[in-house]
C-alpha cells in the first residue's frame, strides 16, 4: 500500500509525520479502530497511543459517537446553510470555556490559527506576530518559523514557499522566557498584533509552561494593547473539561480549538472576546469563510463526543496517563536509560535526556536515536506510539487494564533496545 501511495502522493502520505521518516521503516496502514486498538491492513491489532494525534479521546468507534454520525449522515452531508448542529456545538464550547463569548467554526486547526491571527491583525491594526520556537500552530505561512511537530521531527528550520515578507512579521522567541517577550515588546512598541502560544505545548514533545509564564504573556500583551492568543487545538477539551484554561485559568483574548471537538471529523474553531469577534465578517470587516464550516456530520460527531466528556471521563484518562507514565519511567530506569517523562495533565512524552526540558533547544538535546530503537521495539510488540520523539502521546477513556497490560508487557524489551541503541 505504501508503494502504491508513494506513486500518487508525495512521500506516500497526506501529512508528513505519518511517513515514519524520523524513525525509519514503513508506515502502518490502518483499516479499523475499536476502543484503544487499531488494526492494520495485515490484520495486526495495536494498542494505540496516538489516538489520531489527539481527537479520539473516547477511543475508536465509540458507539454513541458513531450513532450520532449515522443519524446526521442519514439527513444529508452538507447544506451550505446555517444548521442547528453548529449552534449546539458553539453553545457547548461557550458553556465550557468561560473566556469564549463567541466562536466561529472552521474545518482544521490550521484554519483556526490562521483566522485568529488575521482577526488579531484586523482588530489591532498591527502587523507583527510573536510565536515561540517549538510551538506548532498548523501550517500557516506566518507561523511556520521555528515550528515544532513535523518540522521538529525533520529538523527543518523553515520551509521554502514562505516569502520573506510573510515570515518577516513573525517574531520567534524561546519558549518559557518572559524576558525575551519583554524585550520583543520593547523593540517593537505598538507593532505587535498578538502573541500566540500553545496553551501547553505538545509539539516539541510535552513541555508545560513554567509557573506564571502564560499569566506573564497575558499581562505583557494587555500592557501593550496586543492580543493574547492561546492555541488549544491540542489541549482543548483534553487536558480538562475546559482544556488548559481549566488548568491555569489565564484568560486569553482569543483561543483556537480542533482535534477533540471534531470527534474524528474535520471540525475546529476560534473564539474569544465578543468585542474582538465582532470584527469578523459578516458582523465586521475581517473576512473569513468556509464551504464546509460547521458541517452537520462533523458537528454531530463533535457534540456527541463533548457531551460524553464529563468529570468522570477526565478522571479516567488522567489515571491511565499516570499509570502509563510510571510504567514507562520505571522500565527506562531499570535499564539505566537517561530520560524524563514530561507531562501536562494527561498529555505526556518521553525525552531521552535527564536534563530539564523547558524549551525547544532543551528538547533537541535529547538522544533521539534511543527513541527510534524504543519506538520500533514497541511497534514490533504491537504498541503504536507517535513516530517521533517530538510528539505527545495520547490516551483515551477506552484504555482499560487489558490495554495497559499490553503496553506494560512490551516496555522491558523496548527499554532494553533504547539502552543498547547507538547514534
Ligand atoms: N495548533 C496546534 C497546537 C496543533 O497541535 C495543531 C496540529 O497538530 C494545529 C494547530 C493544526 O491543526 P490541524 O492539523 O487540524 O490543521
Amino acid at each position: 500500500m505504501f508503494d502504491r501511495a508513494s506513486v500518487v502522493t508525495p512521500g506516500g502520505v497526506n501529512s508528513p509525520v505519518r511517513a515514519f521518516r524520523a524513525v525509519g521503516g514503513t508506515p502502518r496502514f490502518m483499516v479499523s479502530g475499536t476502543g484503544p486498538y487499531l488494526t492494520d491492513a495485515d490484520g495486526r491489532e495495536y494498542v494505540d497511543l496516538v489516538c489520531s494525534w489527539g481527537p479520539m479521546i473516547l477511543g475508536h468507534s465509540h458507539p454513541e459517537v458513531i450513532a450520532a454520525v449515522q443519524e446526521a449522515v442519514a439527513r444529508g452531508t452538507s447544506f451550505g446553510t446555517p444548521g442547528e448542529g453548529e449552534v449546539a456545538l458553539a453553545e457547548e464550547i461557550v458553556a465550557r470555556i468561560e473566556p469564549v463569548e463567541q466562536v466561529r467554526l472552521v474545518s482544521s486547526g490550521t484554519e483556526a490559527t490562521m483566522s485568529a491571527i488575521r482577526l488579531a491583525r484586523g482588530f489591532t491594526g498591527r502587523a507583527k506576530v510573536v510565536k515561540f520556537a517549538g510551538c506548532y500552530h498548523g501550517h500557516v505561512d506566518a507561523l511556520l518559523a521555528a515550528a515544532g511537530s513535523g518540522l521538529a521531527t525533520f529538523g527543518l528550520p523553515d520551509t521554502p514557499g514562505v516569502t520573506g515578507a510573510t515570515a518577516g512579521d513573525t517574531v520567534v522567541l524561546p519558549y518559557n522566557d518572559l524576558d525575551a517577550v519583554r524585550a520583543a515588546f520593547a523593540a517593537h512598541p505598538g507593532e505587535i498584533a498578538c502573541v500566540i502560544t500553545e496553551a501547553s505545548p505538545g509539539n516539541m514533545g510535552v513541555v508545560p509552561p513554567a509557573d506564571g509564564f502564560n499569566a506573564g504573556l497575558k499581562e505583557l500583551c494587555a500592557a501593550d494593547g496586543a492580543l493574547y492568543i492561546s492555541d488549544e487545538v491540542m489541549t482543548g477539551f483534553r487536558t480538562s473539561k475546559a482544556g488548559w484554561y481549566g488548568v491555569d485559568g489565564v484568560r486569553p483574548d482569543l483561543m483556537t480549538f480542533g482535534k477533540v471537538m471534531g470527534g474524528g471529523f474535520p471540525a475546529a474553531a476560534f473564539g474569544g472576546r465578543a468585542d474582538v469577534m465582532a470584527h469578523l465578517a459578516p458582523a465586521g470587516p475581517v473576512y473569513q469563510a468556509g464551504t464546509l464550516s460547521g458541517n452537520p456530520v462533523a458537528t454531530a460527531a463533535g457534540l456527541a463526543q463533548l457531551r460524553l466528556l464529563d468529570d468522570a471521563a477526565y478522571a479516567k484518562i488522567d489515571a491511565v496517563s499516570a499509570e502509563l507514565r510510571t510504567l514507562v519511567g520505571d522500565a527506562l530506569t531499570k535499564e539505566g536509560v537517561a530520560h524524563t517523562v514530561s507531562s501536562a495533565s494527561n498529555m505526556f512524552s518521553v525525552f531521552f535526556t535527564d536534563q530539564p526540558v523547558r524549551n525547544y533547544e532543551d528538547a533537541k538535546q535529547q538522544e533521539a536515536f534511543r527513541f527510534t530503537a524504543f519506538f520500533h521495539a514497541m511497534l514490533e510488540q504491537a504498541v503504536y506510539l507517535p513516530p517521533s520523539a517530538f510528539e505527545s502521546w495520547f490516551v483515551s477513556t477506552a484504555h482499560d487494564e487489558r490495554a495497559v497490560e499490553r503496553v506494560a508487557a512490551a516496555l522491558p524489551a523496548a527499554a532494553r533496545a533504547a539502552s543498547e541503541a547507538t547514534a
